[in-house]
């Protein structure tokens, strides 16, 4: 890691204002990382989209709702229409992990309730629209690989982490 990559932080793609969600949408662009942005500091990435999945896509979400069961082979990522892209999850996963390594990450912000990115809170896999407390795919392998991972509710947390 060069002096010029610390305190680079990955950030969920769709928290940059980039329309990537599933339904085609963007998710916000809150203030802090517009600042970051600027300063250099954000790598981007939308898992599911570097995983191989167009947008818009089917909704999608973990059965059982864990993605350390995803990681486990214990459990899938089932779409709305019944199809498996337990691969593609996977896949932008380690996409994740690879970036957090080339630029010595430490810290993530990920999008709370994503199947993928999804730190703290995930949906249950009844697509019932119910939250249970969990990691997506992406959140639940780098917290296993000793990076900091918050949400877009937890910035000043973020922010304190990383100074
Ligand atoms: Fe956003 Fe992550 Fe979902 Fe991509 S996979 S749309 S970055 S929450």
């Amino acid at each position: 890691m060069t002096r010029s990559e610390r305190g680079k932080v990955l950030v969920s793609a769709c928290l940059l204002g980039q329309p990537v969600r599933y339904d085609g949408r963007a998710s916000g662009h809150p203030d802090l990382l517009v600042r970051w942005q600027a300063e250099g500091r954000v790598v981007p990435l939308c898992p599911e989209v570097a995983g191989g999945l167009p947008t818009p896509r089917p909704p999608a979400e973990i059965l059982g709702g864990q993605g350390i069961q995803v990681l486990d082979d214990h459990t899938q990522v089932i779409t709305l229409i019944g199809e498996d892209v337990s691969a593609a999850f996977l896949d932008g996963a380690e996409q994740a992990l690879a970036l957090v390594r080339r630029h010595g990450i430490e810290v993530a912000v990920l999008k709370s309730g994503s199947p993928s990115c999804g730190n703290r809170l995930t949906y249950d896999g009844t697509f019932s629209g119910t939250k249970v407390p969990g990691e997506g795919v992406v959140a639940a392998l780098l917290r296993r690989e000793g990076v900091q991972v918050f949400s877009e509710l937890e910035l000043e947390q973020a922010r304190l982490a990383l100074e």
